[in-house]
């Protein structure tokens, strides 16, 4: 995982708080965790009509907890060929602010290979993330930086009844961080 560069100017103050922010908090008792499950479940069955109906219900929980408009979702079988989000070097899923929709895929484009169940619920976690930027943070922008990563993290940590995890950063050039998984992984 790699953070976008800086903006100059306008946005650049908007920018700074989104790397400000490294906490989320999250509902306290486990109305996510039991979604998860059937997201883990459809996944495992391959039926995306299942699926779908799961990550509506997790979006949906979520919305409610954070108090924001609610997102629509599409599950696709493939990657398509055109991904909306520009920001990014996703393989899994994309976020359209306009239409407040996220999109997630099944397969990868090149090698067909099913995701995850973990890359899929880290990839629906960080897109509706991107929704919270604009709808909870309110943020005119949603940039990948080091507290959008640490906030969908703990998204994803919560959700799927993992310990959090801090995550370590190494400078690269261009203002950006890449995240140092040796140390993220032992923990300091
Ligand atoms: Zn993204």
């Amino acid at each position: 995982m790699l953070t976008d560069s800086p903006p100059r100017r306008a946005s650049r103050a908007g920018f700074l708080e989104s790397d400000r922010i490294t906490t989320l908090d999250h509902p306290q008792d486990e109305r996510l965790l039991s979604i998860t499950k059937s997201i883990g479940s459809a996944i495992e069955a391959g039926t995306s009509g299942e699926l779908r109906r799961a990550c509506e219900q997790f979006l949906g929980a979520a919305s409610k907890f954070y108090q924001v408009p609610g997102c629509e979702i599409r599950v696709l079988a493939a990657r398509p060929l055109r991904v909306r989000e520009h920001w990014t070097t996703e393989l899994f899923g994309d976020y359209t602010p306009a239409t407040m929709l996220i999109r997630v895929w099944m397969r990868t484009a090149v090698r067909k290979e099913v995701t995850s169940f973990g890359t899929f619920l880290s990839t629906l976690c960080h897109e509706f993330c991107h929704h919270l930027d604009f709808q909870k943070f309110g943020f005119h922008n949603s940039w990948h930086t080091r507290g959008f990563y640490q906030r969908a993290a703990a998204l994803y940590h919560h959700a799927r009844n993992t310990p959090p995890k801090r995550l370590f950063w190494v400078p690269v050039p261009g203002g950006r961080w890449r995240i140092d998984w040796p140390r993220t992984n032992r923990g300091g």
